[in-house]
């Protein structure tokens, strides 16, 4: 069977047969070359999963909205992973992280990104960083524009 030619999540273009997860994996591979780049690691791994929401549960992709924002409007991770604990330990979370073939995140309205990871590898290494912030700016912006929000 062919590779199809674009993601079916985030409608990224594959080219000679990259996948999305290749990119994704191009992007950890610089994190792990320039430990400095650690510094968006969070934003990386939430944009990827956001823009593929069959990897996440229905509600991590709910959490992954609102998670989304607050990085967005300065929160750090370490304060992120603060509050998660906090609701993990009080036995409130009742819901599985990732996504399985019955019960997946899905957006109610379709989506058209502006970037996908597919982007950020190409503008290349030395822009990770930059590329990275653009690419979460981006995809509260089409959420928001789309009605996902
Ligand atoms: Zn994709």
């Amino acid at each position: 069977m062919d590779t199809p030619r674009a993601c079916p999540e985030c409608g990224a273009a594959w080219q000679d047969g990259r996948t999305c997860q290749d990119d994704f994996h191009q992007m950890l591979f610089w994190e792990a070359e320039f430990p400095e780049y650690g510094i968006v690691h969070h934003l990386t791994v939430l944009c990827y999963h956001m823009q593929h929401p069959s990897l996440y549960s229905p509600e991590t992709l709910a959490e992954g909205k609102r998670m989304l924002a607050d990085f967005l409007a300065g929160t750090p991770p370490s304060e992120m992973r603060r509050r998660m604990r906090d609701r993990v330990d009080s036995g409130r979370r009742s819901w599985k992280v990732t996504g399985t073939e019955d019960a997946h995140g899905a957006y109610e309205r379709p989506v058209r990104w502006t970037m996908t990871a597919r982007d950020v590898v190409v503008a290349g290494a030395d822009r990770y960083v930059e590329s990275v912030r653009a690419w979460a700016r981006s995809m509260y912006d089409a959420l928001a524009a789309s009605g996902n929000l």
